[in-house]
């Protein structure tokens, strides 16, 4: 059946071994961040035969999938308030922000009667998630409040960046999350046990030593799948980028000039496209669309086809200049991104197959 997304375990394994050998290296503990993939049984195999110490993911739903492990489990994203028995139930760790969040997992976890740990987030400046680091008033009050209650235990501080303000990691402001944690320790009389530094983008400072002394934890997701950094988008060194593929069958093949025919509107996403004249080109239509992948993140692997674009169940490609010679019912392979890999994990219509 395809679509289908081809995982290799054989090099999945091998970026997990290169991913525990640079973070753990560097004498930080590994988050394993699985949402990338929709938290696969077979790669959650591997994962838990392996040295990390974490698996952690943003959507309850895939760490209840982890029952029985050995490692711990952590929740990324923010808990949502309707959902707070089942963090405490399914994660050892979350992440938080808000107080009154922290409050409802306190009660979740004493009528559940566990102890939750959290990570208290800060915003160094990427305004996603975190209480942001010039608020120290906030930050202090908040401490307070989580030492006073009961069934929490206050394990930490964490920080995100890159994912969505796209700001670098640096020495600069993952020092900053360093001193604020030894302010709070110094104010509290407290011990922090971890300081989580990051994701996919902080494992760059690894191979420049300077990923900030105190920083002692990270959260990889994207560098183990597809073995970049994204903070600068290099490849890693001994790092697979197909670990994961997807292959498509096609399902139409004409000659056809290159700018549609008639008055153009919007096309099925609202959007307005603007095509260029190559004038009558070969082009293929492969059954996978928008729903199954982000086709400005995707390529294929034969480099002499190129995607013009997609609708929600068809990408088109141009296939004039290359030399194989492709009929209808071929499968044509592409290298997936990160936005095409959560995608394809994501869709039901993308069948999996494992080598
Ligand atoms: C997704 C996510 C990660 C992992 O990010 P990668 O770039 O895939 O390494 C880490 N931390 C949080 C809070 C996340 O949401």
């Amino acid at each position: 059946m395809y679509p289908k997304l081809v995982i290799d375990l054989n090099k999945v394994k091998n970026n997990l071994n290169k991913t525990i050998e640079m973070v753990k290296g560097s004498g930080c503990s590994l988050m394993i961040v699985t949402k990338g993939y929709c938290a696969d049984m077979e790669i959650y195999k591997l994962l838990e035969e392996s040295d990390i110490d974490y698996l952690a993911d943003s959507r309850i739903q895939n760490l209840k999938k982890y029952e029985g492990t050995t490692k711990e489990r952590v929740l990324l994203r923010l808990p949502m308030i309707s959902e707070a028995d089942d963090v405490v139930r399914y994660a050892d760790i979350s992440l938080n922000s808000e107080i009154e969040t922290i409050k409802k997992l306190n009660d979740a976890a004493g009528r559940l009667n566990k102890k939750h740990k959290i990570l208290l987030m800060i915003d160094l400046g990427d305004l996603r998630e975190g209480i942001f680091f010039e608020n120290e008033d906030e930050i202090y009050h908040s401490v307070e409040e989580i030492l006073k209650l009961e069934n929490i235990e206050l394990f930490g501080l964490g920080v995100n960046l890159t994912c969505y303000g796209a700001v670098i990691p640096k020495k600069e402001n993952l020092s900053i999350l360093v001193d604020i944690a030894h302010k709070i320790e110094t104010k509290f009389n407290i011990k922090l046990q971890m300081i989580s530094g990051g994701n996919s983008s902080s494992v760059y400072l690894i191979g420049k030593n300077e990923l900030s002394e105190g920083i002692n934890n990270l959260r990889v997701g994207e560098a183990f799948l597809l073995g970049d950094e994204t903070a600068y988008s290099q490849m890693l060194e001994g790092f697979y980028d197909d670990a994961f593929t997807l292959e498509a069958e096609i399902i139409e093949l004409k000659e056809k000039q290159s700018l549609p025919v008639g008055e153009t509107g919007v096309d099925a996403f609202g959007n307005r496209p603007v095509y260029e004249d190559l004038g009558v080109i070969k082009r293929a239509i492969i059954a996978v669309g928008r729903q199954d992948v982000d086709p400005d993140h995707l390529h294929p692997i034969d480099p002499s086809i190129s995607i013009l674009g997609a609708s929600s169940d068809h990408l088109i490609v141009n296939a004039d200049k290359t030399e194989s010679n492709y009929k209808v019912g071929d499968i044509v392979k592409f290298k997936v991104e990160y936005s095409s890999l959560l995608r394809a994990s994501t869709s039901s219509y993308v069948e999996k197959e494992y080598k």
